[in-house]
């Protein structure tokens, strides 16, 4: 899967406020979360301010990659154009090991083995490329 991103795929719109997590995914494939140093509480999507306590002194880290599913949904009609040769895509909301949860694509040879409570990791960083958004597979 490593490559580049098919043509046509949506591109997330940077902003000064989401511009670090898309840019640790687009050059390292890492996942950047923010932590709030007020309150201890860790942030998925970013954010200005801390949702928890309003602090507006938020730090980025890179987070460990690694979660679990909470949910998720196979997605087999329907999709924009650039997936559609990829249904069923799956999507899944998953409980990072740092505390947030984000909803994301896991990405897998085996769609229908996806189960609530899999254990994910992010895509290896030289498949990052591919995906516009930060990425999971099974671990
Ligand atoms: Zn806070």
């Amino acid at each position: 899967m490593t490559g580049e991103s098919p043509p046509g795929l949506p591109q997330p719109r940077e902003t000064p406020t989401n511009a670090p997590m898309l840019r640790a995914w687009r050059e390292e494939g890492a996942l950047a979360l923010q932590r709030c140093p007020a309150c201890a509480k860790v942030i998925y999507y970013p954010r200005v301010v801390c949702p928890h306590c309003w602090s507006d002194r938020l730090n980025w880290f890179r987070a460990s990659g690694a979660g679990r599913v909470v949910s998720f949904t196979r997605v087999h009609r329907g999709l924009p154009a650039p997936f559609q040769a990829e249904a069923p895509i799956v999507l899944a909301e998953i409980a990072l090991a740092e505390g947030a949860s984000m909803i994301a694509r896991i990405v897998t040879p085996d769609a229908g083995a996806v189960r609530s409570g899999m254990a994910v990791r992010l895509v290896p960083p030289g498949d990052a490329p591919r995906f516009p958004l930060p990425t999971f597979m099974p671990a």
